[in-house]
């Protein structure tokens, strides 16, 4: 479906599309510049090839998949790739691509900075957002207009609106996890006012359902893969009403749709302003507050932390995360996947197990 959507955009727009790894990147500089971004999650399941094994086994399998994927072909379709320094493991796909999996397109990378404390960091990052749109240039073949960054800031403050209305209003909105997460999940390939269309739709339903009776949690991690999980939560009696995926909730920028004057500076604001994320800094204390504050604001009562297996950043902040909610008596379960496509039966039982202990007097382990 994909590979289709980008073959359309290519003959309908002329569009070129550039894969891009997790987490961050400013997708305003692709979207001015008429270039699709598709972003690679992995993908789940079994590795597309054998590349996979040019990777040690300890390392995540989002960056094993990845390889695989690239290498099989699986991204041919796309003009560019674009690594984010994520992760050490992320940085070395951008040579490990082409030098193990023999991908011979450009490899762009984009270098952000670990924690915005200091003067220096902004400047840094303003300094990497105009060499990456340079690359970025090239891959499109056009000059990059400040009016059109503008016009793709606005843009992206305004799917951004949406999607945190959708995240907050989720009680009283008539999708299950399943429905909602697909949905918000179509942004990391659809071109945005394609994706804006959608999120205007399905915005317009908040309200339209009665108040769920189900028990919320909050649920931190890396991606909601397998979206079955999400199922499973829903048909024990929970859904989650606060969202600290990676994937999803700390990409959202909540930031006022103020004039710009200068698409640049407010590119770098608009950096600064998103969500505490361990790929991003280490300032622990800040996320743990975060965190509080999406447990407090939503009524979550327990805590799903569901992370990938040898995610580093991931699993930095883990004991901090049990340590910040056994201290407020909040239950809290923890789930490491691989990205399989299925949830094993242990994964399901303790699932079930967990929502059934929130569904107990007040929640408490
Ligand atoms: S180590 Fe974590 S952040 Fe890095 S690629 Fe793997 S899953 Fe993603």
């Amino acid at each position: 479906m994909r590979e289709s959507y980008i073959q359309r955009q290519r003959a309908d727009h002329g569009r070129r599309a550039v894969a891009v790894l997790p987490i961050h990147y400013p997708k305003e500089l692709l979207t001015a510049l008429d270039l699709l971004a598709v972003e690679v999650w992995g993908p789940p399941g079994a590795p597309r090839g054998d590349a996979a094994g040019r990777i040690q086994t300890y390392v995540c399998p989002v960056a094993r998949n990845a390889l695989a994927f690239l290498a099989s072909g699986g991204a041919d379709v796309v003009d560019a790739a674009l690594f984010p320094h994520t992760c050490d493991s992320i940085q070395q796909l951008a040579t490990l691509a082409a030098d193990f999996g023999g991908w011979s397109k450009p490899a762009l990378t984009f270098l952000h900075p670990k924690g915005f404390g200091r003067p220096s960091s902004r400047r840094f990052l303003a300094e990497e957002l105009r060499a990456l749109a340079g690359k970025l240039e090239a891959v499109a073949g056009r000059r990059l207009e400040p009016e059109r960054l503008s016009s793709a800031i606005r843009l992206h403050r305004e799917i951004d609106a949406h999607r945190a209305a959708l995240l907050d209003g989720r009680a009283t909105l008539p999708l299950d996890d399943p429905d909602l997460y697909a949905l918000l999940r179509r942004g990391e390939w659809l071109w945005p006012e394609d994706h804006l269309a959608e999120l205007r739709d399905a915005r317009r339903l908040l309200g339209t359902a009665a108040r769920r009776d189900g028990v919320p949690v909050l649920v931190t991690g890396y991606v909601p893969e397998p979206i079955g999980a999400l199922a499973v939560l829903n048909a024990a009696g929970a859904y989650v009403a606060a969202d600290d995926y990676a994937a999803v909730g700390r990409r959202i920028v909540r930031e006022q749709d103020d004039a710009i004057a200068d698409p640049w500076d407010a590119l770098v604001a608009r950096y600064a302003a998103a969500p505490p994320c361990p790929t991003r800094a280490a300032d622990q204390d800040a996320r743990m507050r975060y965190l509080e504050g999406l447990l407090e604001r939503s009524g979550a009562r327990g805590v799903i932390v569901h992370v990938v297996k040898f995610c580093e950043p991931e699993l930095f902040d883990v004991p901090a995360i049990r340590r910040t909610f056994a201290a407020r008596g909040v239950p809290l379960l923890q789930l490491e996947g691989e990205l399989e496509r299925q949830l094993s039966g242990q994964t399901v039982t303790r699932l079930e197990a967990f929502a059934e202990l929130l569904s107990g007097p007040g929640g408490r382990a």
